[in-house]
């Protein structure tokens, strides 16, 4: 037999083998001699009041086994198919080539960046010795922005049957089972690499292709059709299709897209800055406990507010983390958030962002289009000329910042390159600033003690999503007025995150006729 039943059990009970045998024995009338094993299948942390875990059970009796949880895929030799070029290797791009090879056709990726395994030289370099490749780093290579991140997998599309693909196939590639099982599902950037690494060896081994430091800076165009690429190198790469897959901090590609005349438009985004706490303040005030003990995972938090007029949230919460930066051009500061497997750091860092529409920064460029992205620009080289130096960041204990007042030193922090004091309050734009002052104010009501001088705030949290989207047609996925171009993912403004980017990208293909 093999049944499936809820429960609420406290973290004790939960990780209680007999207790939790009993608790099935007690809700199915089987003996607890005869449940030969069980497992948990859906898992989630409720902290409302005393912290319970709802989750669903499968057990199992006499001689009945587990049915498997992994998908079954089928990846064909396509050897001999016609190509379909896939410039970026980022989640929306590997996970369009796996769909090429789940279609019968031939991937050929081609990356900017460097391999994982290389790859990570660069990130040791630039953590070690502040030192940035503009073409290998937290943004570009091999597994694109996603892979040295949290790794963190929800999504805000509603179709749940596509995001269990998506996992399904992660876990294929080597992701613990446990993602199948959690509601918030994370990787970790110690595992995401390898997963990586083993994506290219089945789509080379099924005949695709993936070049490594191949910049596209052109497409190749006749006639309103794409017939192919071109590499800074000056080799062409040709194909019918392309899924243009860069990602949103390829500035460089909506540059020549735009003398192309594909057709793009401005796109509200959000910026602000990174928070950072000790993890141990966060677990204390959301699991209301002194510690979160042995079987609690770093705690998060989700925050949102009205200010003015404008959303200010939680992006990208990274319990048990580190704050990484993710510039990708010298005299520019960018930060972002990433997390191990284990979520073991003893910080909490999110960023807290202000959604920004296009009436908001029409102002900083004549090109209405690009308008949002100097913006952008300008805010991340305004971090940089208040950073000092090299790849510091500029930072203020969060009380001051909300008060206005110079902060007399920082708290440690987990950034690498290392803080600098500055008065961020003074420097951030006031459509930024400001609302993050006051929504600093509101978070505390709702998670009593968050507003406090242990904390800091790091400059600046600018690259969220894309400020720019390439329009594409509803129906087919194509550039309108030029045939076989599939803009996709993050970057062409139709997705966020690694979960949606991926799902994107597999959409794209399907699209090919
Ligand atoms: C530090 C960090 C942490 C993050 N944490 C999370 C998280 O926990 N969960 C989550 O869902 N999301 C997270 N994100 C965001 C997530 O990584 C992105 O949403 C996702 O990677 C977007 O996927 P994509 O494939 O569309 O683009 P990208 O991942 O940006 O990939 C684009 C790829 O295209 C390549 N490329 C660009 N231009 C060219 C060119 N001209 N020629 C050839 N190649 C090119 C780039 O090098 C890159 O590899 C994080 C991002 C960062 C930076």
């Amino acid at each position: 037999m093999i049944k499936e039943t809820d429960f609420i059990f406290s973290p004790e009970q939960l990780f209680n083998r007999d207790y939790v045998l009993k608790a099935i024995s007690d809700k199915s009338g089987v003996p607890v001699k005869d449940i030969k094993d069980f497992r948990i299948l859906r898992k989630s942390i409720d902290a409302r009041k005393a912290v319970k875990f709802n989750v669903r059970l499968q057990f199992i009796t006499r001689d009945d086994k587990f049915p498997s949880l992994t998908g079954n895929f089928e990846f064909r030799n396509v050897s001999g198919a016609n190509p379909v070029i896939i410039v970026g290797a980022g989640p929306a791009g590997y996970f369009a080539a796996l769909e090429c090879l789940m279609r019968g056709m031939k991937p050929v990726v081609l990356e900017r960046g460097k391999s994982v395994e290389d790859r990570k030289h660069d990130i040791a370099k630039l953590n070690r010795e502040h030192l940035l490749n503009p073409e290998s780093n937290y943004a570009f290579g091999e597994g694109g922005a996603g892979t040295y991140s949290d790794g963190k997998l929800y999504t805000r599309s509603k179709k749940r049957g596509d995001i269990t693909e998506i996992l399904q196939i992660l876990h294929f590639f080597g992701a613990g089972e446990e993602i199948l099982i959690d509601s918030h599902p994370h990787i970790g950037t110690d595992k995401l690499p390898g997963i990586m690494k083993n994506i290219r060896e089945k789509i080379m081994e099924c005949g695709g292709e993936v070049y490594f430091n191949t910049k596209v800076i052109n497409l190749i165009t006749e006639n309103n059709e794409v017939k192919g690429v071109i590499t800074e190198d000056g080799k062409e790469f040709a194909a019918k299709n392309i899924i243009l897959a860069t990602g949103h901090s390829a500035r460089d590609v909506y540059y020549f897209l735009d003398a192309l005349k594909v057709r793009l438009e401005e796109k509200g985004f959000a910026m602000g800055i990174r928070v950072e706490h000790p993890q141990a303040q966060i677990d204390s005030i959301q699991y209301k406990r002194k510690e979160r003990g042995e079987y609690l995972p770093a705690a998060s938090y989700n925050l949102v507010k009205q200010i003015d007029g404008r959303g200010v949230y939680s992006f990208c919460m990274c319990p048990g983390g580190t704050i990484v930066s993710s510039s990708t051009e010298k005299n520019q500061i960018v930060v972002n958030g990433m997390s191990n497997s284990r979520r073991n750091s003893p910080y909490a860092n999110s960023g807290i962002v202000v959604e920004l529409r296009p009436e908001d920064y029409y102002m900083y460029s004549g090109n209405k289009t690009f308008a949002g992205l100097e913006f952008q620009k300008q805010l991340e080289r305004m971090a940089f000329q208040n950073s000092a130096s090299g790849l510091r960041a500029p930072a203020q204990r969060l009380e001051d910042f909300v008060k206005g007042r110079i902060s007399a030193n920082l708290p440690d922090s987990s950034y690498y390159p290392g803080l600098i004091n500055s008065p961020v309050h003074f420097w951030l734009p006031d459509s930024i600033g400001l609302r993050l002052r006051a929504a600093f104010k509101e978070f505390n009501k709702q998670m009593s003690g968050f507003l406090t001088n242990e904390a800091v705030v790091v400059g600046v949290e600018s690259r969220t999503s894309s400020p720019v989207k390439i329009i594409r047609d509803f129906e087919s996925f194509q550039s309108p007025g030029l045939k076989g171009l599939y803009p996709c993912g993050e970057g062409a403004g139709y997705a966020g995150g690694i979960v949606s980017s991926a799902l994107d990208g597999m959409q794209a293909v399907k699209r090919i006729q």
